[in-house]
């Protein structure tokens, strides 16, 4: 049984104090069942550790939204993972589509991301998607298996073994039209398979596999019920307490054996 993931990625927003409020609010909420969903955040960079100070002593773990490919050094206005893990993240989010898309990471800087990552000891999210273009031209399953390839090429399974792969089409994230069942099954699928194929099948079986693209509580359910879905992705509505709960609250009750609330 894999363990669903709900993670929520703040991306360029809240302040300080509204920050602190929804990690507040969050872990108020949070029922003695968590371990049940791991569940997390994913703050801007001079939030961490405030938020850090807020989640000590909790479940609630604390993502990077990005990191540089090198240990540390002359890169003005980046962030080392070390430095991330040094303010209390656990995980950090790479290849985001924003990043790709708009601030031009391509898929050999993600595999330089995807290994800084794991060599700091941190658990990356890799994302992977396809822009609204490429599913019109059929080149869906091309473009992530691409992604795919170049950010694993060089992992071992034991070195790869914390990954956790989020599939979100380009086309989904922040627009409000989310993926259909169907495309999510398949699109899981096609990620599980390439993880048989570039690892073992034991490897794919025990990786978690998020969804992400305009999750909210009205779709939740039905997409964490979709076959292979290991969780979500979220971003939007992870930016208010009460939806970013009913998310988790979402997660099929197999997989939580109760509730996240209590
Ligand atoms: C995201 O940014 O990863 C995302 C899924 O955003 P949203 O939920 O707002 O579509």
């Amino acid at each position: 049984m894999r363990t669903p993931v709900v993670a929520g990625n703040w991306k360029m927003n809240l302040d300080r104090a509204k920050a602190i409020g929804l990690v507040r609010e969050l872990k108020s909420r949070q029922g003695a069942r968590a371990a049940a969903v791991e569940v997390g955040v994913a703050p801007p960079f001079p939030y961490l550790e405030a938020v850090a100070a807020e989640l000590r002593g909790t479940d609630v773990f604390l993502a990077g939204q990005d990191l540089h490919q090198e240990p540390f050094g002359a890169f003005t206005g980046e962030v080392a993972g070390a430095m991330l893990k040094d303010v209390g993240c656990s995980h950090v989010i790479v290849g985001h589509s924003e990043r790709r898309r708009v601030m031009g990471e391509s898929d050999e800087l993600v595999g330089r991301k995807l290994a800084r990552a794991l060599d700091q000891g941190l658990v990356p999210i890799l994302c992977v998607g396809e822009t609204i273009a490429e599913r019109q031209a059929k080149r869906t399953l091309g473009v992530v298996l691409e992604q795919l390839d170049a950010a694993l090429r060089d992992l071992t399974e034991s070195n790869a073994a914390p990954l956790l792969v989020a599939y979100e089409p380009v086309w989904a994230i922040g627009t409000g039209v989310n993926a259909t069942a169907e495309q999510v099954e398949e699109m899981h699928r096609v990620v599980r398979d390439a993880l048989v194929k570039r690892f073992t099948p034991a490897f794919a079986d025990r990786t978690r596999i998020l969804y992400g693209g305009s999750v909210k509580p009205e779709n939740a359910a039905e997409l964490l019920a979709v076959e292979g879905v290991d969780g979500v992705l979220v971003g939007g509505a992870s930016l208010s307490a009460a939806s970013f709960l009913a998310i988790i609250d979402a997660c099929p009750d197999r997989a939580r054996a109760g509730g996240f609330r209590t």
